[in-house]
This record gives C-alpha cells, sequence and structure tokens, in this order.
C-alpha cells in the first residue's frame, strides 16, 4: 500500500564513518516544510550494494516518494543510478538531456568530456533529469511500483541549488504551499528573552501562529508558521518588530552584513574596518555578500604596532603607555581608517583574542570597540571570555551591528552590550 510519506536516503561511506557532518538532510527537510511537508523516515547508509538494495525494496511500493541524496559521481562507489536503475527493472541507458548537460558543463570550462564525465549521464531508461544548475552531475527521478524516487548530488551547494526543482515535483504530486512561513533573521537577543517579551506582552499571540527558533550563530531565526495563508502572520510580524524591532535585521536569509550593506546604500554611505584581533573578519563578513563594492571602502588588518602607526597614525607614545587594547587605540585606529579611507562610517577593534596575552587588567576576551565617524565616534569595553574562535565571531558580529544601530538611529550601546560593557 503507497502512502504519502516522504521517505529520504542519504548515502555515503563519510557519513557512516563522521569524515562529514549531514547537513543535506536538514536542508532538505527545511525545504520540504515550507511546502508543509515532513519527512517521514530518513535513513543513513554507506556505499554498500547490499544495504542500499534493501533500502531501495523497503522504500517503493510503500513511501509516495523517496528522495536518495548521494553516489550520482562518477567513482566507482557512486552506485545510485545504477541501484535504481535495477530496482526499476530497468537498464541503464545514456540519457540523451543528462548526456548534452555533462557536454555543455564541460564546454563551458573548455574540457573534453572524459569517460568519467560522461558517466553521469548513464541514468535508468525513463528517468527525467533534475538539472544541477552548479554541477556536471544531474539527478533524476523516476516512479518505481508507486513511489517516485527523486536523486540529488552529495555536494551542499548543488543540492541546494536544485531544491526548488525538487520541490516543483514533489509538489505536483503530493501538493503543498498552503503554509504560510514567515522567517525573521535577528541579532542580539537569545530565545528565551524572546519566547519571555511575547509570553509578557498584553497583545495575545495568535494560536495558529507557531513560533519556531533556530540559534544559529551569530543570528538567531525567528519562524512564524501558519497553516495557510493567514493574516495572523502578518500580525504577529508586527508584535516582533514592536517588541524587538531594533534586534531584527531582515527576513529569509538575511544576514548582518548583507542588512548593514542595505542600510549603507539607502543612505548612500561607505564604510572602512581597522581590524586588530578579528583579523579581517569584518571585513571577511562584509565582502562574502554579493554587492559590498559599493558600499564597503577598504579593510585595514593592522596587526603589530608599528603598523598601528605606519598604516593607521596611531600615536607611538600612546600605544606604549596605553597598550594596543586601549579606549585612545582603537579611537585612533578608525580615525586613521576613516581619513585614509575617505568612508563615512568604520569600525575599529582591538582585543585580547587568546588563549594567552592576557593580564589581570586585561584578560582574555577583552576588547575594546571604536565606531562610528570622525564626528561621532563612540567606544565600549567588553570582556567575551570565550574560544578564539567564538570570541573573534562575536567581536565581528558585534562590530557591524555596532554600525547598523548608529546608521539606523538605535540605541547607542545594544542591552547584549550594556548589561556587560565594563
Ligand atoms: P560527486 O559528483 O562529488 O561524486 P555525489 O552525488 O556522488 O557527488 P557524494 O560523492 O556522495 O556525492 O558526496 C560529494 C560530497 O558531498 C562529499 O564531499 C560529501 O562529503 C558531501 N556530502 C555527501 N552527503 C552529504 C550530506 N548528507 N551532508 C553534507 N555533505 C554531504
Amino acid at each position: 500500500m503507497i502512502s504519502t510519506d516522504i521517505h529520504l536516503l542519504l548515502t555515503g561511506d563519510e557519513l557512516m564513518s563522521g569524515d562529514t557532518v549531514d547537513t543535506n538532510s536538514s536542508m532538505i527537510a527545511q525545504a520540504l516544510a515550507e511546502w508543509g511537508h515532513s519527512v517521514a523516515e530518513k535513513m543513513t547508509l554507506g556505499d554498500d550494494r547490499a544495504r542500499l538494495v534493501s533500502a531501495l525494496r523497503r522504500a517503493t511500493g510503500s513511501a509516495r516518494i523517496l528522495i536518495m541524496n548521494g553516489g550520482l559521481g562518477p567513482t566507482q562507489d557512486d552506485l545510485t543510478a545504477e541501484l535504481v536503475a535495477a530496482a526499476a527493472g530497468v537498464a541503464l541507458v545514456i540519457n540523451a538531456d543528462a548526456e548534452k548537460h555533462v557536454r555543455d558543463w564541460c564546454a563551458a570550462r573548455s574540457i573534453e568530456p572524459n569517460d568519467a564525465n560522461l558517466k553521469q549521464a548513464w541514468l535508468p531508461k525513463g528517468a527525467e533529469i533534475v538539472r544541477n544548475p552548479r554541477g556536471s552531475a544531474v539527478g533524476f527521478a523516476i516512479e518505481v511500483d508507486g513511489t517516485l524516487i527523486i536523486t540529488t548530488p552529495g555536494v551542499p551547494g548543488e543540492l541546494q541549488a536544485m531544491l526548488p526543482e525538487v520541490s516543483d515535483r514533489i509538489v505536483s504530486i503530493v501538493g503543498g504551499g498552503g503554509v504560510h512561513r514567515v522567517r525573521v533573521q535577528t541579532f542580539g537577543i537569545g530565545e528565551s528573552t524572546a519566547q519571555a517579551l511575547i509570553d509578557a506582552d498584553a497583545e495575545p499571540w495568535p494560536p495558529e501562529v507557531v513560533l519556531g527558533f533556530r540559534a544559529g550563530m551569530p543570528q538567531l531565526e525567528i519562524k512564524l508558521t501558519a497553516a495557510s495563508a493567514s493574516p495572523d502572520v502578518d500580525r504577529c510580524r508586527q508584535i516582533l518588530e514592536r517588541l524587538i524591532g531594533d534586534h531584527i535585521l531582515g527576513e529569509a536569509d538575511t544576514t548582518l552584513a548583507s542588512a548593514l550593506q542595505q542600510v549603507l546604500r539607502d543612505q548612500g554611505k561607505k564604510m572602512v574596518t581597522a581590524e586588530s584581533c578579528t583579523g579581517g573578519l569584518i571585513a571577511a563578513m562584509m565582502t562574502a555578500e554579493p554587492g559590498s563594492s559599493t558600499v564597503f571602502e577598504a579593510g585595514f588588518v593592522t596587526y603589530a604596532n608599528s603598523i598601528k602607526h605606519s598604516v593607521l597614525g596611531v600615536d607611538q607614545m600612546t600605544l606604549e603607555s596605553e597598550g594596543a587594547v586601549s579606549e585612545p587605540v582603537v579611537r585612533q585606529m578608525l580615525s586613521g581608517a576613516l581619513a585614509r579611507s575617505g568612508a563615512d562610517i568604520g569600525i575599529a577593534v582591538s582585543g585580547i583574542a587568546g588563549p594567552d596575552g592576557g593580564t589581570t587588567a586585561k584578560p582574555v576576551g577583552t576588547v575594546w570597540l571604536a565606531w562610528g565617524t570622525q564626528d561621532t565616534m563612540h567606544t565600549l569595553r567588553t570582556v567575551l571570555p570565550t574560544d578564539r574562535a567564538m570570541f573573534q565571531q562575536l567581536v565581528a558580529a558585534a562590530g557591524l551591528d555596532l554600525i547598523r544601530r548608529q546608521l539606523l538611529g538605535l540605541a547607542t550601546i545594544p542591552h547584549y552590550f550594556s548589561r556587560r560593557a565594563i
């Protein structure tokens, strides 16, 4: 008996050995959730012919849809096409669409397709390809005993690019699209604080709207989901705006950097960074977002004191008397960066990322930040006693947020710092 279930089969020895963390299943489940579907069963197997055959036997004729992930490549251990063909009782044949894809992919890279490339065009007879905009191996879809098998590549970026087509195929079979979901991206607030503010609010939260949190680093995603296109979701979005508006960066995949870019663009301004302890991470976060060249003027990574002096003009006497991690030094770093780049606004950071280098007066985790313009410059000292990587991420993320806040005229010192600034 065929159910309406969607099953997921993840393949690859690297998943079993722990060399690769399975992020693809959450990516697939999240894409399905956008359409109101969920994964009923999920199985992970190595590149083991017998086990894969038995998993295919179990799913076909029982699940309505089986999404297979991995094993589409050209190597010996890539068994997906061969085993699905066997399950369907058909031969592997050259698929004209897949062959064209492989040949076009090679031509775009000025390479002659070899046997390994062309192996990826051998698909089960009767399969339709699922386009892969990012890689040479297409996915494919084929019906076996009432189960639609959809295969997808293991490389996460390729999978992501194919998910819209995968979703379309699924929705065309099992329906969907009834769910209304808004993903709100926030920074500087934890889920317990957000939940407490919502609970204490005078306006009751509509029970139809499910509230979900996904804590990432450095952002917190708040998901509002209702069973159908409902005005209550928009009402909840407004409640969030009222309660935690200054923490809201935007919706969907908005990041701190993309939100800041947008504000800079709206105001026709450019920014600069002068970094010591973050080693260029703030600049990297900004330039990771497309379109950064219109708003990002320069990033100075001035690690050594001599470079802080020669590149940014920080006074040598101040460096000696106050130390590199001090208010006057970050002020002068920012001032120098603004003057040399001509940018409108900027951020300078200097701190002790650790694990060594701390003192009683300046323990590991101490950081001084200066941000703003030549006329309106703010500074703050805080201590973030955590590991080096986390310290750098927190400082960089806060640096972007502080500029965003200043440009938007929000509270100068956000509560995540006012509670701990010392
Ligand atoms: P390729 O064309 O590269 O061979 P493929 O479809 O055969 O692609 P695999 O060989 O199984 O896929 O995996 C390719 C890459 O994707 C590997 O680096 C693997 O670690 C990664 N990968 C595979 N499965 C997952 C998963 N579930 N989550 C995250 N990464 C994965």
